[in-house]
């Protein structure tokens, strides 16, 4: 049995560990099968969540979360997106933060979940992952979502900074889901954050119980630590659900098409290693068909672990775990940033020489109002 903590800091992460606690107790769509995760059989893992946040609102936003893992750090209202003053938040608050992990005992492994735009998930994640690395010996993976595009300039330069931040904390490895490239979910902006979250949650639900699973071909957590220690420490996932009997092969390759991943990337480019973990009935899964699929990817990519948990009467579900060795649309996001960083830098020099506003003032200089 594993030991999991799982931590969601800022609105986003709180949202998307709110949407895991919501399937694991099989409370979301197509949640029936996952069903109550904390409690049976099929769930071995032990599993703590803890949601930290600076805006009092984001928490009470919750509701599948429970209220002792939900922690209030105080300070105002939140950062407003500035990511100096979060640090300057964790720093101060640092020991009532570890502390509040320390109290849920020893884990084998963590998952830290962010956004990486906003003020206080972004700027707390790389601290936080520092400060556990240096105190506990497990490994710490960060899921990190990145902005819609259009979110403005100071989302942009926090994204750039604060994922150069969380490599640099000594996570062992940062998945990426990027909301801009999941928005074609469609509906209100809510509405494709919930999808989102669900599809988020959905993939990390189907991690744990592959970790933690008998399985008929094992992948386990020495099979994840080594696919996430390949390429450039930059990961996504992919997920397939099928609703109805469809040749494994076209499960598998659904789980690695844009339709399944959380990051835009041509798998058979970009990715260095793999796991892929395929669930269902045993007469949907054939060997076979499996490994020739399997094989193509490898041919591709390098190494692919695979994992089979046979579950009866399901159709087939297929995980996909990969590590990419490069990831063009993060440097484009990289180009739009460094634009947006000479923006707010050229918007603020003008403050600061006082073109247009002081000219405006001084006209009144040595007036006095006439009444
Ligand atoms: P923080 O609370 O200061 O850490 O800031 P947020 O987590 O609100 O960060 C803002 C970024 O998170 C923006 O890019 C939003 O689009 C994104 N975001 C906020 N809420 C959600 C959510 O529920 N789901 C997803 N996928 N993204 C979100």
């Amino acid at each position: 049995m594993l030991n999991i903590l799982i931590i969601g800091n800022g609105q986003c992460g709180n949202r998307i560990l709110d949407s895991i606690n919501r399937h694991a107790l099989g409370r979301g769509k197509n949640c029936g099968k996952l069903a109550r995760f904390y409690s049976t059989q099929r769930f071995k893992s032990h599993v703590e969540t803890l949601a930290l946040n600076t805006a009092i609102n984001d928490l009470k936003e919750m509701k599948f979360t429970k209220a002792k893992d939900r922690i209030h750090i105080e300070h105002l209202h939140g950062v407003g997106a500035n990511r100096n003053i979060g640090k300057q938040v964790f720093e101060a608050k640092k020991e009532i933060i570890m502390r509040q992990i320390e109290e849920r005992g020893n884990f084998d492994l963590a998952f830290v979940i962010t956004s990486a735009s906003g003020g206080t998930g972004s700027s707390f994640t790389p601290l936080l992952v520092k400060e556990m690395k240096n105190r506990y010996n497990y490994p710490v993976y960060c899921l990190v979502v990145l902005p819609f595009r259009e979110e403005g300039t100071l989302y942009l330069q926090n994204t750039a900074f604060s994922i150069q931040e969380i490599r640099q904390s000594g996570a062992d490895g940062i998945i990426l889901a990027d909301n801009q490239y999941l928005k074609n979910i469609g509906g209100s902006i809510q509405e494709a954050y919930d999808g989102i979250n669900d599809m988020i949650a959905e993939r990390i639900l189907f991690l744990l119980d592959a970790l933690d699973s008998e399985m008929m071909m094992v992948t386990d957590l020495g099979d994840f630590q080594t696919v996430m220690s390949g390429g450039a420490g930059l990961a996504t996932m992919g997920f397939f659900r099928a609703d109805k009997e469809i040749p494994i092969k076209t499960a598998i390759q659904n789980s690695l098409s844009p339709l399944g991943l959380l990051f835009s990337t041509n798998v058979y480019e970009e990715a260095s290693r793999a796991m892929i973990v395929i669930k269902g009935d045993r007469k949907y899964l054939s060997i076979d068909d499996i490994s020739t699929e399997i094989e193509k990817l490898s041919g591709a990519v390098g190494h692919v672990f695979k994992g089979i948990i046979v579950r009866s009467g399901e159709y087939p579900q297929v995980l996909s775990v990969l590590t990419l060795e490069s990831a063009r649309e993060l440097e484009n996001l990289y180009s739009v940033a460094v634009q947006a960083i000479n923006q707010e830098k050229a918007k603020k020099q003008r403050v600061e020489q006082g073109d247009e506003l002081d000219k405006t003032f001084s006209q009144i200089e040595g007036l006095d109002p006439e009444y």
